[in-house]
């Protein structure tokens, strides 16, 4: 799953400090005499307020008429905010409230102190160019159905003229950006220009709108696609200069990466005790390819003589394997098939209870949102429960060899494993669960490594469950897509901690993660752009898979595997240490 509102709370934040509003509401009485609820309803609306884009990625478009400029007044404004309830809520006797209630308020003290952290360490405000694109929003507003379309259309309106001074401000912020943000800032806000391109203009046209309004919103519209554009050659211009006379490293180093990871994963362990562990998950995971590769060999091989070597035993099996796949052209049409393929399984083996009435919508990528990743989830937020789930597939493009290796990737097997991760019971299933949550804190600020992590032992869990028939094939070829997610902590840990070089990296992706080469590179890149992010798979899948051989074992023959997986689901996208506590609690 890529970016939906849950994953990057604090850097929209920060991006996101409204301009010119009202004075950021201060916390009323002494926290103490306001009830905890009162309190967080408080919060979350002073929230939204202050992060209006945020809102509207959460389906709250009470504030969505304002673009806020993210300039240095507003930082300040912004982080005066968090500081003012942070103080709030360490007031509060956490002892007095019941363990859902002090999740909540964890999570929102984990919420502030990652923003306050973001705005004076990190600080990607300065080196991430990425950070300013206007499109999301205005690509939620336009494209989704919470009010008629005037009513839309004139939210926008208002928003458009604020496009120009964002970029100004955003400008004026880069000090010494990285050479792979600026280049990434480039690719996403060239995705940009296309919100307001021809499907605007007759959005427009097709409206109720007087013709006086057609006129000016175009006109505005007009303005703002030639601020991005202006922004897009300053970043150009930029970028020219960088490779010329070096820029700074987009490597964070071991002090930021373990205290982002500490933020942001909220985990029991270090980045540094998660990185050991996945180096040694990496070498069971061989030693039990190999095994199978072993035993599959003369059903594909005949007679022809074994590799010696572990690694090209299973990579010859795997690349074997990897052949059998869907052509470029019925890509998208396959991933739609499996989903219904997939409630059925999951159904008729209660797994975990599925919502008929919210189904998921397969569509292509829009195009503001590619640049990262193939596959990805937008979920309804909390406010819109009964907005679409999309499912984006990114159809295939490039030449036909880079087609071919995405294909051998997103092979058969591999493809269904994709669709279980991102769809059913995935991403999808869990977010499901999440927004019916009663808890809105858990909704808002919910964990990217609790939300990752389930995608990721939902897989496992439906191959033990015999989905895919149990073949030797399928497991190993599961084996290869989990080792994906046990390299990209390994190098997500090694890029910014360690110095790892590009060409480390490849090795460590295709010769010992059997990865193809487009696939690599793009992780490459991933890798380069974010931090912290790509451990989180990994850190959430292994502390989620802890947790259900621990109550396993505590209840014996008792254990129901469904009854876990509700229950699990039902906090909502809490960190797992949280969840644990909460179950481990129960008698
Ligand atoms: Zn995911
Ligand atoms: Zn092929």
């Amino acid at each position: 799953m890529t970016r939906r509102f849950l994953m990057v709370p604090f850097l929209l934040a920060l991006a996101a400090a409204p301009h010119a509003a009202a004075q950021a509401p201060t916390p009323q009485a002494a926290p103490a005499k306001v009830p905890f609820s009162r309190l967080k309803a408080d919060f979350i609306e002073a929230y939204w307020r202050q992060n209006p884009e945020s809102a509207v990625g959460a389906g709250y478009y009470k504030y969505a008429d304002r673009l806020p400029i993210p300039d240095a007044v507003e930082r300040r404004r912004s982080f005066s905010f968090a500081s003012q309830w942070l103080r709030a809520f360490k007031e509060v006797d956490e002892r007095a409230l019941e363990v859902p209630e002090r999740i909540d308020l964890r999570l929102i003290r984990g919420q502030l102190e990652a923003e306050h952290w973001y705005a004076n360490t990190f600080k990607s405000h300065q080196w991430d160019p990425s950070n300013y694109n206007v499109a999301g929003t205005f690509g939620l507003l336009l494209g989704t159905e919470y009010a008629p379309l005037e009513t839309r259309l004139r939210t926008v309106a208002k928003r458009l003229p604020k496009v120009a001074p964002y970029y100004a401000a955003a400008k004026a912020n880069l000090k010494g950006p990285t050479l792979e943000h600026t280049q990434l800032a480039i690719l996403q806000n060239k995705g940009a220009l296309g919100v307001f391109g021809e499907g605007f203009l007759k959005q427009v046209d097709g409206s109720q709108l007087s013709a006086a309004e057609k006129a000016r919103i175009k006109e505005d519209a007009g303005r703002a696609k030639a601020a991005v554009q202006d922004y897009i050659t300053h970043l150009e211009g930029l970028e020219t200069k960088l490779k010329a006379s070096g820029a700074r490293s987009f490597r964070i180093g071991k002090d930021l990466f373990e205290q982002s990871f500490f933020h942001s994963i909220q985990a029991d362990c270090t980045a540094e005790e998660l990185y050991r562990r996945a180096l040694a998950e990496k070498e069971k995971l061989h030693a039990r390819m190999a095994e199978t590769a072993r035993q599959l060999w003369p059903k594909y091989f005949g007679a022809e003589p074994m590799p010696a070597d572990r690694l090209d035993l299973i990579g010859r099996m795997v690349e074997k394997l990897s052949q059998n796949h869907v052509t470029a052209e019925g890509f998208v049409a396959e991933v739609k098939r499996q989903i219904p393929l997939l409630e059925s399984w999951v159904r008729e083996h209660g797994l975990v209870e599925l919502d008929p009435s919210k189904p998921l919508v397969v569509r292509e990528t829009p195009e503001y949102m590619r640049g990262v990743a193939g596959a990805s989830i937008s979920a309804p937020g909390p406010y819109d429960p009964k907005a679409n789930t999309y499912y984006n597939v990114t159809p295939l493009e490039g030449t036909a060899a880079q087609k071919e290796s995405y294909l051998r990737e997103y092979n058969e097997y591999i493809l269904q494993v994709l669709n279980i991760h991102e769809a059913v019971p995935g991403h999808y299933v869990q977010l499901l669960h999440a927004n019916k949550s009663p808890s809105l804190v858990k909704a808002i600020f919910g964990n990217g490594a609790m939300v990752e992590g389930w995608a990721v032992y939902s897989e496992r869990m439906m191959l033990e469950s015999g989905y895919g028939g149990n073949t030797p094939e399928m497991w190993l070829m599961y084996s290869k897509w989990n080792l994906r997610v046990v390299c990209n902590a390994i190098l997500d840990y090694s890029v910014h901690v360690q110095g790892m070089t590009e060409e480390q990296a490849m090795k460590l992706l295709v010769r010992e993660a059997f990865q193809q080469d487009t696939e690599a590179r793009e992780k490459w890149h991933r890798a380069q752009v974010t931090s912290v992010q790509l451990s989180s798979y990994f850190a959430g899948y292994a502390a989620i898979y802890d947790l259900r051989e621990q109550l396993k074992t505590r209840q014996g023959a008792a254990f129901d595997l469904k009854r876990f997986h509700e229950q699990f689901l039902g906090y909502g996208s809490a960190p797992v240490k949280f969840i644990r506590e909460l179950m481990l609690s129960k008698p």
